[in-house]
């Protein structure tokens, strides 16, 4: 299902789904380098990075992550990225209604076909625009506990939970 554990280097393919804008290239920006650029270049069909991080009993985890891009016409390609993927993190912006809709579409389609034990994520980002807030930290725990998924929020910009996020994504 994507996780091969070999002796103490495990790896997790792990792919971003969402909405154009909602901030996915700039989580893995964020978690991969430490930066937040905020003139980053939409995504072309999709980009891969990796990253891995140490765990204390010394066993590394490498996550292998395919960044997608939002837009309808690459939505045909999805199924490649999210196919074989151990986790799926699905990215909302907490300033959108429409792309917390759209979040709703990606987790139906991966319950259709993701593999049957892929781990999801539910991620309200943009979690610094407080005054912009359309989309409810209820509303999203709500969608993630009725789906069976983990939630954060998080904020790219000033880098909020985004460790957090992938280290409880890092103990599947
Ligand atoms: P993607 O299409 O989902 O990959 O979205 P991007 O990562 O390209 O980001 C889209 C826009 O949202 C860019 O202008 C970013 O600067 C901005 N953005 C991304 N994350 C955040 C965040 O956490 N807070 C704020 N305020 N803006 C963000
Ligand atoms: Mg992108």
């Amino acid at each position: 299902n994507g996780v091969a554990p070999d002796a103490k280097n495990l790896r997790v393919k792990l792919v971003l789904l969402g909405d154009s804008g909602v901030g996915k290239s700039c989580i893995v920006l964020r978690f991969v380098r430490g930066q937040f650029d905020p003139t980053s270049k939409v995504t072309v069909g999709a980009s891969f990075l990796s990253q891995t991080v140490a765990l204390q009993d010394s066993t590394t985890v490498k996550f292998e992550i395919w960044d997608t891009a939002g837009q309808e016409r690459y939505a045909a390609l999805a199924p490649l990225y999210y196919r074989g993927a151990a986790v799926a993190v699905v990215v909302y912006d907490i300033t959108s209604p429409e792309s917390f809709a759209k979040a709703q579409y990606w987790v139906k389609e991966l319950q259709k076909h993701g593999s049957p034990d892929i781990v999801m994520a539910l991620v309200g980002n943009k979690a610094d625009l407080q005054e912009k807030r359309e989309v409810a930290v209820q509303d999203g725990l709500d969608q993630a506990e009725k789906n069976g998924m983990l939630f954060m929020e998080t904020s790219a910009k000033t880098a909020d939970n985004i460790n957090q996020l992938f280290e409880i994504l890092r103990i599947i």
